[in-house]
C-alpha cells in the first residue's frame, strides 16, 4: 500500500536577492493570512520576521507607557540539551496546562530528555514578546523552538527572574518528575551489535 503524500513535489516560493526561487522541497503554511508553500529554512525566517514585528510593537506600547499589566499566563525558560535556552508561553492561567507545556516542551524540542526550568515569569504572550525582544540579538535563528545561545548576561537576567510563587508548585512537580525520568536506566538497544 502507498500513502499518498498530497505535498509531494510541492517547492518552497520564496525569492533569493537576484530573484532567483528557492525551489527546495516544501510544504503549505498559513503566512500573514496567505497559504504558501515554503521550506523549512525560509518558513523560520518568515516566522522570525513576524515575531520581530510583534516584539517591536510591544516596545512601541511599553515606551509610550500603556502597558499596565500583562497577558494571562507564564513565560517560562528551560535549558536545552543542544546548549541553548528556550524561552515560551502558556497563555492559559491553568496549572495543570502549564505543567503539561514543560513536560511537552522536553519531548518537542530535547529529544525526549525533560527539560530543566530555569526561570518562570508571571504574563503570557505579552511578556514572552518583552524578552524575546530583549535578548533578540542571541535568538538561534536555523531551529524550531525560539531559542537563544547563553551569554553570561542573559544567565545573570535568567538568574535574577527565577520562580514566580505563582506558578511555585508546578515547577518543583516537574522537577521531581523530571529527577526521577533522568534516574531511570536508560532502554538498551538489544540489537546494536546485531549484524542484519
Ligand atoms: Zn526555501
Amino acid at each position: 500500500m502507498t500513502i499518498n503524500n498530497p505535498n509531494k513535489g510541492m517547492q518552497c516560493v520564496a525569492l533569493d536577492e537576484n530573484g532567483v526561487q528557492c525551489g527546495e522541497p516544501g510544504r503549505p503554511s498559513q503566512m500573514a493570512g496567505l497559504r504558501i508553500v515554503t521550506c523549512g529554512e525560509h518558513y523560520r525566517e518568515a516566522f522570525c520576521a513576524r515575531e520581530a514585528v510583534a516584539e517591536s510593537t510591544y516596545y512601541l506600547l511599553e515606551r509610550a507607557g500603556v502597558i499596565a499589566k500583562h497577558t494571562p499566563g507564564w513565560t517560562y525558560i528551560v535549558r536545552l540539551n543542544d546548549g541553548t535556552v528556550k524561552i515560551g508561553t502558556v497563555t492559559s492561567e491553568s496549572e495543570r496546562n502549564l505543567a503539561r507545556r514543560l513536560r511537552r516542551v522536553g519531548k518537542a524540542y530535547n529529544e525526549g530528555i525533560p527539560v530543566e526550568v530555569l526561570a518562570l515569569l508571571k504574563g503570557g504572550r505579552s511578556m514572552e514578546l518583552k524578552a524575546h525582544g530583549m535578548w533578540r540579538p542571541l535568538r538561534v535563528t536555523n531551529k524550531n523552538g525560539e531559542r537563544f545561545n547563553e551569554t553570561p548576561e542573559l544567565m545573570a537576567w535568567i538568574a535574577e527572574q527565577g520562580i514566580d510563587p505563582s506558578g511555585k508548585a508546578v515547577v518543583e512537580a516537574h522537577e521531581e518528575w523530571r529527577a526521577e525520568q533522568l534516574r531511570r536506566p536508560q532502554p538498551v538497544d538489544l540489537f546494536a551489535d546485531c549484524d542484519w
